[in-house]
């Protein structure tokens, strides 16, 4: 299929999703899954997203690092059932340095050498962190440490708000540069709602020498008041206009699942038209929005060819 200019497309276009050509690179993130209908789940939702034929999906690890095992088995059982890349989570909260690797490693003897490389927060929510006093005292000693074997593909946070515990972006853009300095190969970003927040956190970034990829972090949200917790805990904002959209909607999801796909489309569409074409979902185990995200901005299942606009 011919593409015109961008320019001209998007000026004529009926739709700014109208002959995109599925020019993108995606990622899914998922949580492992507590029992035999959570573990039923997270199933379905692979087998849905791994057509796509993602860069990676990853799966994270418990607050507190409280998951260990079931971010393990979860892993296990991806990459026993599918051939997609497979990252996996890895924090430095409660636990020695000895420990920690002891988790890097057997990632790799399952064959997961792709690591999201985290410090992790003390648990509950809100209690200050403090390191373990064997352990990593960040996700830049972790990378590292991880760097230094040359085994790992190492991915790390990135905060376009800031980190909450953070005295500034500046200071936080520093901490991203030690992280690539360290060996990070690229970074994914904590969930934001407005497209000019990553815009602008990725101009500075790159104006601090930051040369890796910086992949935002796309949460399509199908819990609103739940969205707003999560947002609290990690200080990314929620906009009026947003609170507003899904005003009345909390006893409606079947309508909150169309507000909410139109309202992530349309955030993944302007983040398409700046140039980005790289997209990490927060997939929170369930594949319909991100995949019919991704399906408008032109992806196809591999055995599925977009069809001329
Ligand atoms: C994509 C993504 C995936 C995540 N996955 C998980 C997960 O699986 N499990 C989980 O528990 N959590 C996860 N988190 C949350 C993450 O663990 C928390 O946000 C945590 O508070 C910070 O982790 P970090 O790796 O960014 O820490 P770091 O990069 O170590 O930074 C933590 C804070 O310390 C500051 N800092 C670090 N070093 C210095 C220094 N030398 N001087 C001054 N300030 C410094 C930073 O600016 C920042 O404020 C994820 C977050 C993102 C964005």
């Amino acid at each position: 299929m011919t593409q015109p200019d961008p320019g001209t497309r998007l000026a004529d276009a009926p739709s700014r999703f109208a002959g995109l050509p599925g020019d993108i690179a995606v990622s899914f993130e998922f949580f492992p899954p507590k029992g035999d209908k959570g573990d039923e789940q997270l199933q379905r939702t692979v087998e849905r997203l791994a057509p796509y034929e993602p860069d990676f999906v990853s799966v994270t690890y418990g607050a507190g690092g409280s998951t260990r095992a079931g971010t393990i088995t979860a892993l296990e059982r991806i990459v026993g059932s599918t051939s997609v890349p497979v990252a996996g989570h890895l924090t430095c909260v409660g636990a020695s340095k000895v420990e920690v690797n002891e988790v890097a490693e057997r990632y790799r003897a399952m064959g997961v050498t792709h690591i999201v490389a985290l410090r992790g927060d003390a648990s509950p929510p809100g209690t200050p962190y403090s390191p373990h006093a064997q352990g990593y005292r960040g996700a830049a000693e972790l990378v590292e440490a991880l760097a230094r074997t040359g085994h790992f593909d190492i991915s790390v946070a990135a905060y376009p708000e800031a980190h909450p515990e953070s005295p500034s972006v500046e200071d936080d853009i520093a901490n991203l540069r030690r992280k690539v300095d360290a060996g990070a190969n690229r970074a994914l970003t904590q969930f934001f709602f407005e497209p000019e927040t990553f815009l602008r956190f990725r101009d500075r970034a790159v104006a601090a020498g930051i040369d890796v990829p910086i992949i935002p972090g796309v949460l399509p949200i199908t819990n609103f008041k739940q969205t707003c917790k999560f947002a609290g805990i990690c200080g990314a904002t929620i906009p009026d206009w947003m609170a507003n959209a899904f005003d009345g909607l909390d006893d409606e999801p079947a309508i909150r699942n169309l507000v909410a796909a139109t309202l992530a489309a349309e955030f993944c569409g302007k983040l398409y038209e700046e140039g980005v074409r790289d997209f990490h979902f927060y997939t929170l185990n369930r594949a319909d929005l991100s995949y019919a995200i991704c399906h408008l901005l032109g992806l196809r299942e591999k055995a599925r060819e977009p069809v001329a606009a």
